[in-house]
């Protein structure tokens, strides 16, 4: 049985006030289950003092994004060997807010998850369709395009650090979920999608989560779909007691 990753993200959201107290709930109140990871993806800034209070704790600590760089002239950028040395095992790759507000590609955001997984990193990487695509019909046509161009030359022995998050962009921070059917089509395709591009083996032990509105009330009902294996969580993710719910939920 393939393990159930819940994730939140933060977002440009907390302080570091916040974010601390936000981490110590979390592990406070997560009740252990042999299938269950849990992370939080705060941002960049609190990082180190997050680390501290997940210390020795089963929650994870995420990054937003990453340059795909290991070091050099890149102002304002940070490298995943500087996210490793934070104490980061996870890093989200190609947000939608990244790719439809800051404007990344397919190709960017392919150099990205390669940087993540050479650096040891989980990458969680994010794919799905506007309204306007869904509504053309072109759902399955864009996730392929993003799958196949944005795991281009992923190596054999990085697929088992690689998560992907169906994030349709019309749910994402609008209170508007997906179906539990209409995800569970979608991520479905993504399987077989992985499947043709690695291997039937690496397909069915890949991680597949939903993200998009995901509250206490609508976890269950997506979480319990088989091709959904967790949920990437932004706003319910800032109330450590919907967070929990959501986790609770994925079990
Ligand atoms: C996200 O940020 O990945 C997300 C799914 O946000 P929300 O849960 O707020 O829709």
């Amino acid at each position: 049985m393939r393990p159930v990753l819940v994730a939140g993200n933060w977002k440009m959201h907390t302080t570091v006030k916040s974010a601390v107290e936000l981490a110590a709930s979390v592990v406070r109140g997560l009740e252990a289950d042999p299938r269950l990871r849990v992370a939080v993806c705060p941002p960049f800034p609190y990082l180190l003092p997050v680390a501290e209070v997940l210390r020795g704790s089963p929650v994870g600590l995420g990054a937003q994004n990453l340059y795909p760089k290991p070091e050099g002239a890149f102002t304002g950028e940070v490298s995943p060997a500087m996210l490793r040395d934070c104490g980061c095992q996870y890093v989200i790759v190609g947000h939608s807010e990244r790719r439809h507000v800051l404007g990344e590609s397919d190709a960017f955001i392919n150099e990205k998850v390669l940087a993540g997984l050479a650096a040891g990193l989980t990458v969680i990487f994010c794919i799905g369709e506007t309204l306007a695509e869904r509504d053309a019909g072109l759902t399955h046509a864009v996730l392929d395009r993003q799958l196949t161009n944005g795991l281009a030359g992923v190596a054999d022995d990085a697929w088992s650090r690689l998560v992907i998050a169906y994030e349709p962009v019309w749910a994402i921070g609008t209170g508007r979920n997906a179906t539990p059917d209409q995800a569970q089509d979608a991520q479905a395709f993504v399987r077989r999608r992985v499947a043709q591009l690695a291997s039937a083996a690496v397909a069915d032990n890949l991680i597949i989560q939903y993200g998009g509105s995901v509250k206490p009330d609508n976890a269950a009902s997506l979480l319990s779909q088989p091709d959904v294996d967790g949920a990437l969580v932004g706003g319910a993710s800032l109330k450590a007691d919907q967070f929990l719910a959501i986790v609770r939920a994925a079990v």
